[in-house]
């Protein structure tokens, strides 16, 4: 099981994530890069995991309303494009810390 993050807070001015791992990086993920790598079932088919939703597709205003834990293991997003569904697990946010995909190549 994926430790959790030491840190996970919305930088709303900055439209950030800032997200730091006891074992891993400490980073700043974009709120819209992460509203588009949401997992859930209206943004990734369930059957042929096709992504329906990708970052390209979110405003690029887009702010967090809310973001609550669910249990130890995920966090519950609610963006203010109104979306809800998204479970957030720390594996799968961990995941993503690693890639810094959103990041411009340097
Ligand atoms: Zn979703």
């Amino acid at each position: 099981m994926t430790t959790p993050p030491r840190t996970f807070r919305a930088l709303r001015a900055e439209q950030v994530f800032e997200i730091a791992w006891p074992d891993g990086p400490e980073v700043r993920m974009p709120f819209r890069y992460l509203r588009g790598r949401c997992p859930c079932a209206s943004c990734v088919d369930e059957f042929t995991s096709v992504r329906k939703i990708d970052v390209i597709d979110v405003p690029a205003m887009i702010g967090v309303e809310a973001a609550s834990m669910a249990g130890n293991y995920a966090v519950k997003i609610t963006w203010t494009d109104r979306h809800d569904t998204g479970l957030f697990t720390w594996e799968y946010l961990r995941k993503l810390s690693d890639t810094r995909e959103w990041e411009p190549p340097a």
